[in-house]
């Protein structure tokens, strides 16, 4: 499946805009510079060792990188939005957190968690472990194992490498041109030290700058990755187990995910659903799904919940 992300390339290739000079130039450099991305990502085709899944990820950007964008990201949304500082809030979540990441075996990575001081019943990840809770969400749910549930999913968001997948296919989707800017930003300003004349020395240096902005908007993405763009179905599943996964290693109830999906599907036929099903859809399915995969895993004991179970169609 990594083979099918890198068709957009030729796409973008086979269609140069012909309107200046700087444009075809421009084009043919990105287009260049796509393949060489799309070659890194034949090399990039890795196994992830959460999921035991093939993932395409491209050459940039590293899990570093994303997280960087993200923390900007995390930044403006705790300046835009009041978060809590009641610790019945902050700290059963941080409680909760700290549970699940060491049920996910990554205690020693630091973990930054917020609650949003409004009625929402959403929550989300960032890159680079920035874990966002809406107090709405908070109190819809009965229990801490409920939060847990949560928490194990978004964590699953993580360990999956999944924002770093949905970059990569973005990159070489309809991104591909600011994709390979990123790749080609320092040659592109040596070229222009190549020119004659000023006036052609100008024009480039302002495609170079045009090209930074191209590379701006592609890293300020970090906040759509983790609240805009809907995860795909595979990587919703994924993260449903190992949310499941977790919450058993942690000593928390992995059944209180499936009572959670089912209270929201409850919820979502009345007339406003939880906003966290916006981007997690069929919580019906989803319930029925876990709660098969959770009693298939409890009856292999000790071997329990080392591998997922995704249906091929997903
Ligand atoms: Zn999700």
């Amino acid at each position: 499946m990594c083979n099918a992300h890198q068709t957009p390339t030729t796409n973008i290739q086979a269609k140069p805009d012909p309107e200046t000079l700087y444009r075809r130039q421009f084009l043919k450099y990105a287009g260049a510079t796509s393949m060489i991305a799309a070659g890194g990502a034949i090399a990039s085709c890795a196994t992830n060792a959460e999921t035991g899944r093939s993932q395409f990820i491209a050459l940039s950007p590293s899990e570093e990188s994303l997280a960087q964008a993200a923390a900007q990201s995390w930044t403006d949304v705790k300046r835009q939005t009041p978060t809590s500082n009641d610790p019945r809030y902050t700290g059963r979540l941080r409680n909760i957190g700290s549970r699940i990441s060491q049920g996910a075996g990554r205690a020693d990575q630091t973990w930054d968690y917020a609650v949003f001081d409004e009625d929402t019943k959403n929550a989300f990840v960032l890159p680079g472990n920035r874990v966002g809770f809406y107090k709405g969400m908070m109190d819809f749910t009965d229990n801490d194992d409920q939060i847990a549930a949560i928490m194990g999913h978004e964590v699953g968001h993580v360990t999956g490498a999944h924002a770093q997948e949905r970059y990569s296919q973005m990159m070489l989707g309809q991104l591909a041109i600011a994709g390979g800017t990123i790749l080609a930003g320092s040659q592109l300003s040596k070229r222009c030290r190549k020119e004659t004349s000023q006036r052609a020395y100008n024009d480039c240096m302002n495609s170079a700058g045009r090209n930074t902005q191209y590379l701006q908007a592609a890293l300020g993405m970090g906040f759509q990755l983790g609240v805009v763009l809907p995860y795909g179905r595979r990587q919703e599943l994924e993260s449903d187990q190992l949310g499941a996964k977790y919450m058993a290693k942690a000593g928390y109830d992995p059944y209180q995910a499936v009572r959670l999906w089912e209270k929201m599907g409850a919820e979502s036929s009345a007339s406003r659903g939880p906003e966290f099903l916006s981007t997690h859809p069929t919580p019906e399915r989803r319930a029925q799904d876990l709660s098969d995969y959770i009693t298939a895993q409890q009856k292999l004991g000790s071997r329990g919940f080392e591998q997922l179970d995704i249906p091929a169609d997903a």
